[in-house]
């Protein structure tokens, strides 16, 4: 059974009462042009998306991405930084935490519609805040509706990316959609993913209406590493394993192919350090091999001002889902990346 708790406002409704003002809408429109440049391949710089694994609270959130904002005015001409503000969390067990949407104030009780505006507002204060726009996890697609207007990189989870109506909106977006591999680690049903998104003319609803999309040729893949039949991570970053997926890019005829490390989850085994070692790593590579440097087009890393994470939200700044990089640890990662481009 259902119990009906409060009736929701549409998107449209939402985004009439709390939209996005003129001057930051041309910020972000000119963060997603920099954002699809590198997809497409129009550009050497490459994609860096960064940011605690979750966005529990607002005010560490604008703390840490003002200093993004700041450490984006020596990076620029290398690298496209998007701040991760992820509020909407998928759990392995299915129950917890579900982020900012579900739960704005981690310490209280659920409240959607308060959540929907804490996001929101979130979102627009942090483009004003830093200059960048951000990175967010299509958790509910049809949530996606609440916060269109303020996203540059839109991320599908490992749990989602084999799911329908994840690929259906994700054709319908004209920004850079990374669809995770899922958990099994299965290059094949992620590349299919990437298909179904890129394709055009899908018919299904949404919103309450019958849509048909465009199809997303920003659509492209972000290598998570995986888990295995014994609950073990396997990484795939590694050269082999990134070759082996440039191999089956190849033979698909998908549109700008494009990969994304994750460093974090199940390439470094949550041993969040490790996010620093597995970066340099894919940078090597792509110094020493042509083909791997053209398709790895960026990184995700989960940082935040303090490192590690906590249980409870005790102390400012810190994680309380995966850990994560603390600031000085990740400011000298990303100056390290823009010099290795
Ligand atoms: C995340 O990016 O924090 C996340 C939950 O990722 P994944 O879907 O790869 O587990
Ligand atoms: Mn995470």
């Amino acid at each position: 059974m259902f119990k009906r708790e409060e009736l929701i406002p549409s998107a449209e409704e939402i985004l009439d009462r709390l939209p996005l003002p003129a001057e930051l809408k041309k910020i972000k429109a000119e963060r997603d042009r920099l954002a699809s440049e590198v997809i497409r391949g129009e550009t050497d710089k490459l994609l860096v998306i960064i940011g605690p694994c979750s966005a529990h609270e607002s005010k560490p959130v604008l703390d840490y991405v003002e200093r993004l904002g700041r450490l984006n005015e020596k990076v620029k001409d290398k690298i496209v930084l998007v701040p991760r503000i992820y509020t909407n969390k998928p759990r392995t067990k299915g129950v917890g935490y579900k982020g900012m949407f579900t739960q704005p104030d981690p310490k209280s009780r659920e409240d959607i519609l308060k959540g929907i505006l804490t996001i929101r507002q979130l979102h627009i204060d942090a483009i004003g805040a830093s200059g960048l726009s951000a990175a967010d996890e299509m958790l509910y697609p049809e949530n996606y509706a609440y916060v269109e207007d303020l996203l540059t990189y839109i991320a599908i989870g490992a749990r989602s990316s084999e799911n329908q109506m994840h690929r259906l909106v994700a054709s319908g977006i004209e920004l850079p959609v990374g669809i995770k591999n899922p958990m099994s680690g299965s290059i094949p049903v992620l590349l299919n993913s990437i298909y179904a998104a890129q394709s055009g003319g899908q018919v299904f609803k949404y919103q309450n209406w019958q849509v048909r999309t465009t199809g997303n040729e920003l659509a492209h893949a972000v290598l998570r590493g995986a888990v295995d039949g014994y609950g073990n991570d396997i990484p795939n970053f590694h050269y082999e394993t990134v070759m082996k997926v440039i191999e089956g890019y190849s033979q698909t005829g998908l549109k700008h192919p494009a990969i994304v490390i994750d460093a974090n989850h199940s390439n470094s085994g949550k041993q969040f350090r490790q996010q620093i070692r597995i970066v340099e790593e894919v940078l090597g590579n792509r110094l020493y091999d042509k083909d791997f440097k053209k398709y790895v087009k960026g990184f995700m890393i989960e940082s935040f001002i303090e490192e590690g994470n906590q249980k409870e939200d005790v102390v400012y700044g810190k994680s309380i889902t995966d850990p994560c990089l603390g600031w000085a640890d990740s400011e000298r990662l990303v100056l390290d990346i823009a010099e290795k481009v």
